[in-house]
């Protein structure tokens, strides 16, 4: 094949993809909405795993610079109840299964290590449509078009690539989480630092939790959640940092103080992330010269997993491409079965995940799932 793979969306899934291409050398080329890699902020902690984010980065021949950028001692978790008082305790035992990196550290690794050009950014994909055969014709924002051979959409949820492929809608899951950071928290905030400890601290009760990471640097990230009606969201305005905080901080009236100084005391407006879902079992037929991966092709709440598989997906349709050049859509059928599969399981339990942070034994069920309990 001479033709350059397209990909949408410069996400991990994407970059992933391109990366693992340009291993087997094969060109592509990633059309991203954003207008640069430092346009948005890519907060976050992910821990990669061993069964998916892992293999998929040394399937990009990336292992040593994910090494690098480890946060070593992050993976400790601990829960707590409402009061602050600790029920389970687990340190970073250091063995490696679920290191903790920046997702932003993690996506200059993959953007470093592809050719320039490789990244076409400001590029938003407005719409696309068929040509007969594999080809499409894609049509972007500033009204440039640009017709592929082979299209894989890595736009995320609100993919514009899957009507070509799928009806499914995301649908709103019904559970809010609400992102706020504590800067200089050792200093500045000393016992909501002691509290959150050395990794992620999980403070929940039936319906609603603080849960936080901490982050090199002294910061604490926060989701707060919240099982509540989109109205209910609706009704704040997330504008206004200092009524917003109020309005969430209410929801945990009674909570002991250091763990509502996460919402009470953060450094920027709160920003609510409504969590919206596709059809656990989210599947479609064969379309010549088009697929998906990622949240574009199975969104599901979060587990800890969206990154990891996006990233997994890339990797293996990757290597599907490679090992099938004169037959892509034998790849792709191959690479959708497996996708299909496993994204069905992952959903499951990212409802069960859900259900034991934020069900009505929280914050015991939490513990079982930790504890095999
Ligand atoms: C609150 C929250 C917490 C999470 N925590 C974790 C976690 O701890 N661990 C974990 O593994 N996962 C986590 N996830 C899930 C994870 O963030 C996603 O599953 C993952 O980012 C999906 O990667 P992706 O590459 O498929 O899509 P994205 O990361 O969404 O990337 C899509 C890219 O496509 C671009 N794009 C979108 N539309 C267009 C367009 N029209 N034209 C061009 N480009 C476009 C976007 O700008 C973006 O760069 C979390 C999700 C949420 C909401």
């Amino acid at each position: 094949m001479t033709a350059p793979v397209t990909i949408v969306g410069a996400g991990l899934g994407g970059l992933t993809l391109a990366r693992v291409l340009h291993v087997h050398g094969i060109p592509a080329t990633v059309y991203e909405a954003e207008p640069s890699a430092e346009a948005r902020t890519q907060g976050g902690q992910l821990d990669i795993h061993e069964n998916n984010g892992q293999p998929a980065l040394e399937a990009a021949g990336l292992t040593e610079e994910f090494r690098a950028i480890i946060h070593v001692g992050g993976a400790a978790s601990r829960v707590l109840d409402q009061h602050g008082k600790v029920l389970l305790d687990e340190p970073d035992d250091g063995d490696g299964g679920r290191p903790e990196v920046l997702r932003g550290d993690l996506r200059r690794i993959l953007l470093d290590s592809l050719p320039a050009g490789t990244v076409q950014w400001g590029r938003k994909l407005t719409g696309v449509r068929s040509l007969g055969g594999t080809r499409h014709e894609l049509t972007f924002a500033d009204d440039s078009t640009v017709t592929t051979e082979l299209l894989v959409g890595a736009d995320g949820a609100w993919s514009k690539v899957r009507p070509l492929l799928s009806d499914a809608q995301p649908w709103y899951s019904g559970y809010t989480f609400v992102e706020t950071y504590l800067h200089d928290a050792d200093e500045r905030h000393p016992a909501t630092a002691e509290a959150v400890g050395a990794g992620a601290m999980y403070a929940l009760a039936p319906g609603k939790g603080i849960c936080a990471h901490r982050e090199a640097g002294g910061i604490l990230h926060t989701y707060v959640e919240l099982h509540r009606p989109a109205d209910w969201v609706a009704a704040i305005d997330f504008t206004d940092a200092a009524a917003a905080k109020a309005r969430v901080a209410a929801e945990f009236d009674g909570w002991a103080p250091e763990l509502t100084a996460l919402i009470t005391e953060a450094g920027s407006a709160p920003v609510p992330r409504m969590i919206h879902a596709l059809p656990d079992a989210h599947r479609w037929d064969r379309v010549p010269g088009v697929t998906l991966i990622g949240d574009a092709a199975h969104l599901m709440p979060p587990s800890g997993e969206g990154a990891n598989l996006a990233m997994f997906d890339g990797a293996e349709l990757g290597k599907a491409i490679a090992a099938n050049p004169g037959d892509l859509e034998a790849a792709l059928a191959t690479h959708e079965a497996a996708m299909f599969a496993r994204s069905a399981a992952e959903a499951a339990d990212a409802h069960e995940i859900l259900e034991a942070c934020l069900g009505d034994r929280a914050p015991f069920s939490l513990i079982d799932f930790f504890t095999g309990g």
